[in-house]
């Protein structure tokens, strides 16, 4: 699997401590050890490397938009240091360094992830003006966000009055940079261009995916998901939350059921829903097939958990079924996940290279979605099928599609399951 060369960093990288979950939304998470790809000795104060540097400024009071653009050129407190050998998995947790070294290390992180399943370096779509992506790790704004050149990372306060910073959250961060990422591969809508809805909550959707399987390469959050869940991921699990808590303090879901129908009203996150839904269904149903396939998995019982969606109040029954075989293969259930993260991650890639960027509508996703899944052999193109159809993302949504008589012409030519 390409991801093989993130533990390849493990010989020449930097390591890093992140967090996987931040500690406003979890108390008492534990950081957890990474690498990423620059060598130990050319990650430099700050941190800082040849992709990205961070800014930690003492007063920034706006963020950038309009004519306000990077570099920032104000006062700035002092980096955090590499160790003797480079590292920066020394620093304390609560230390304004370890808040800067976690901001860098999410992004390079994430974007080590992404140009593994890309299988090249993946240049910013600003670099005709700007060498390197700006970290901004602080400023007085209760949100974060990502532009031309910079990502920003502000500041909040939860219901209970705790104190929340960005520059903590993984999720956020993966999710910023993976606006970046889809800006760099898919393209930038040409100047004048307006963007359609569903350009903007393809945006959104990409971005939560490129997080969500970035988290899916922390250790913690696989062991975690798989221990708290038994495998049964269609229960609720952290997998489907995501941590963009921006002004609105709105919490999406991968995790959801909500489909093109229940789209009226609704902003450009909420719009993205159906899409990323359904690539999360993707990948459960991928990681079921694989663990029946194994016969760790009884099918009926896969099955069913399809018809308890993300509900609390699943079978005991099909948990039951579920923590056996989970208790007997804990390594099995594990390799069966990461082979479903992988897949759909070049699944992504392959998606996204069809597309351009602007005038996107979900029915051209969806097809694209198609065609990915066809170009990589087709083996789960009835899954993927289903998770678009049951989402009312492909045409004549009235169709039910347990009998696979999907209508999509490419599907009949193309599945192993016919
Ligand atoms: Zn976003």
């Amino acid at each position: 699997m390409k991801t093989n060369s993130l533990s390849r960093h493990s010989v020449t990288g930097t390591r890093f401590r992140l967090l996987p979950q931040a500690p406003y939304i979890t108390l008492g998470t534990e950081p957890e050890t990474v690498w990423i790809s620059t060598p130990a000795g050319e990650t430099l104060p700050g941190p800082a490397d040849a992709r990205a540097y961070v800014v930690d400024p003492i007063d920034k009071p706006l963020p950038y938009g309009g004519r306000l653009m990077p570099p920032f050129r104000g006062p700035v407190h002092a980096p955090a240091l590499p160790d003797a050998e480079g590292h920066f998995d020394y620093l304390p947790v609560d230390s304004r360094e370890f808040r800067a070294a976690h901001m860098f290390a999410a992004v390079r992180f994430t974007l080590d992830v992404w140009e593994a399943y890309f299988g090249h370096r993946i240049d910013w779509h600003f670099s005709s003006h700007f060498e390197r992506l700006e970290l901004i790790t602080f400023l007085d704004w209760d949100n974060a966000h990502s532009g031309f050149g910079f990502i920003e990372a502000g500041y909040g306060r939860c219901n209970n009055g705790n104190g929340k910073r960005y520059s903590l959250n993984f999720d956020v961060m993966a999710h910023e940079v993976g606006h970046s990422i889809i800006f760099a591969t898919v393209g930038t809508p040409p100047n004048g261009t307006i963007w359609t809805d569903d350009y903007r909550s393809f945006h959104e959707s990409a971005s939560d995916l490129i997080a969500l399987l970035s988290a899916l390469h922390l250790d913690s959050v696989l062991h975690r998901l798989l221990d708290s869940t038994k495998g049964n991921l269609y229960r609720y699990n952290e997998l489907g939350r995501f941590g963009e808590l921006s002004n609105t303090e709105q919490i999406r879901l991968a995790c959801n059921d909500v489909k093109m129908s229940d789209l009226h009203g609704l902003g450009d996150h909420g719009r993205s829903l159906p899409l990323t839904g359904a690539v999360f269904d993707f990948l459960v149903e991928m990681f079921q097939t694989n663990l029946v396939e194994q016969r760790l998995l009884r099918p009926e019982v896969a099955s069913l958990s399809h018809d308890v969606r993300c509900s609390l109040s699943a079978e005991n029954f099909i948990q039951a079924e579920f923590a056996g075989a989970f208790l007997d293969h804990p390594v099995e259930f594990r390799q069966a996940l990461e082979r479903a993260r992988d897949h759909v991650g070049l699944f992504l890639v392959r998606t996204w290279q069809q597309l351009s960027p602007g005038q996107l509508d979900h029915r051209m996703i969806a097809a694209a979605m198609l065609e990915a899944e066809a170009s990589m052999g087709g083996r789960y193109l009835a899954e993927l099928a289903d998770c678009l159809q049951w989402r009312e993302l492909l045409p004549d949504s009235s169709s039910v599609l347990h009998d696979r008589a999907f209508p999509v012409p490419i599907l009949v030519e193309s599945s192993a399951h016919q």
